[in-house]
């Protein structure tokens, strides 16, 4: 098939910067955006069909470094058919979005889900990369071409901000479907855990460990998701890891996952623990949904996620703390993370879990109200309503009566 711009391995971690940038579609600036791959009857396809709603990149004003603009809205609707594929294939396939966006040369692709976010290079459009039906294109070949298992594929683009927000919310709900699923099961009730490597262009060290009770650090891939992943894939960026020996349940640290992290970070980290922010914590690629950050001044932890706007408690804002957490790193006292992770009872546990937490972003304490009540914290952790910096924290902390301050949070030994 012929393309205006090539494909392949080779063009993934090339980022779009400010001066590059021709046009964007989702990412921060844009309300509406998201990615669902579902899987269909394969008589509800139309093979290899390519269908765009709404204006297209020819239609749309590029961005200007003195006007701004460009940022436009989007969903990428991939459907697939398969005999042998079922509905845990979905947010592989997903997933795959991102990786094969990024396999074209002058697009750039970023996150996930509900906050994906899409650039195209001025390069790009000067070789007459104009529609975005290539870009559908682009997607039916490279999947039909890479994974045998799919024999039918459609791909729709919306651009029309009308109809993607109609379609969002039920786009949300599978999300939170997939999500709870993955609450049934505990770290301790299988062998197998599951590794990520496709960030690996961005943040050559990094290793998604994803397990039942570790949603991978993009919020996308849970460990019914990596298990399909490696059936379906088994050449693939996400792969099996017997977790072997537990060698320290509170922290989280197992032989097997130690070995992986080895041999699969270049040989950068030999250890890894799963429920701390201390010592050996996970490393943190660049799609981490939210950052997790030890506040010394109260000695808790904060977080803040990719949606919030401006500077966060500890004067930070998250695109300055992600620089700094990001690359494939493991980061003592900062955590990239998905967001689900704050369901889960092993939530950094050996620092403390939920009740050592002093502050929240307001949309996600009330999204996760549910298991900070649980601990008996929810109404003891200021967001940026109540609290502005850290000079306001312990006074609040103390007023409140929160549980870590008081001394009331035992750490497990
Ligand atoms: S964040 Fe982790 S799980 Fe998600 S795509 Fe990147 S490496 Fe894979």
């Amino acid at each position: 098939m012929e393309f205006h711009v090539d494909l392949g391995p080779q063009y993934e971690g090339e980022v779009i910067r400010k001066e590059d940038l021709y046009m964007e579609f989702g990412g921060p600036k844009v309300a509406h955006k998201f990615e669902l791959a579902t899987l269909k009857r394969p008589e509800e396809i139309e093979n290899e069909k390519v269908e765009l709603i709404g204006p297209d990149i020819s239609e749309l004003e590029p961005y200007d470094e003195v006007k701004g603009g460009g940022s436009y809205p989007i969903a990428v609707l991939v459907d697939i058919a398969g005999e042998e594929l079922d509905k845990d294939a979905e947010s592989i396939i997903e997933r795959k979005i991102h990786m094969y966006t990024n396999y074209t040369e002058g697009w750039y692709h970023m996150n996930q889900r509900d906050a994906m976010w899409m650039r195209v290079n001025k390069d790009c459009a000067k070789k007459g990369f104009n529609s975005l039906k290539e870009l559908g294109e682009i997607y039916n070949f490279l999947f039909t071409s890479e994974m045998a298992i799919i024999e039918k594929i459609q791909t729709t683009i919306i651009t029309d901000e009308e109809k993607i927000a109609k379609l969002l919310p039920q786009a949300l709900e599978i999300y939170k479907a997939r999500d709870n699923r993955a609450l049934t099961l505990r770290d301790e009730d299988v062998d197998t855990f599951y590794g990520c490597v496709l960030c690996q262009s961005f943040a050559p060290t990094h290793i998604s460990i994803i397990a039942p009770d570790r949603i991978a650090n993009c919020g996308a891939i849970n460990w019914f998701d990596g298990r399909a992943a490696a059936k379906i894939d088994p050449e693939g960026p996400i792969f099996a890891i017997p977790k072997g020996k537990l060698i320290d349940p509170i922290k989280g640290e197992y032989e097997g996952v130690n070995k992986v992290e080895y041999e699969k970070s270049l040989a950068t980290y030999d250890r890894v623990y799963l429920y701390s922010a201390f010592e050996h914590p996970h490393t943190s690629c660049g799609c981490f949904e939210a950052i997790v950050f030890y506040i010394p001044e109260v000695d808790g932890f904060g977080l803040v996620h990719r949606d919030y706007k401006g500077e966060c408690v500890i004067g930070e804002t998250f695109s300055h703390m992600a620089g700094e957490t990001s690359g494939g790193k493991q980061v003592e006292g900062r955590l990239g993370t998905g967001l689900e992770q704050l369901r889960s009872p092993k939530f950094i546990q050996a620092d403390g879990g939920r009740r050592r937490m002093v502050w929240l972003p307001k949309e996600i304490k009330e999204r996760y109200r549910e298991a900070f009540e649980a601990d008996g914290v929810y109404d003891k952790i200021p967001t940026e309503e109540e609290v502005k910096n850290v000079d306001e924290l312990l006074p609040y902390l103390e007023k409140v009566g929160h549980p870590w301050i008081k001394g009331e949070v035992e750490l497990p030994e």
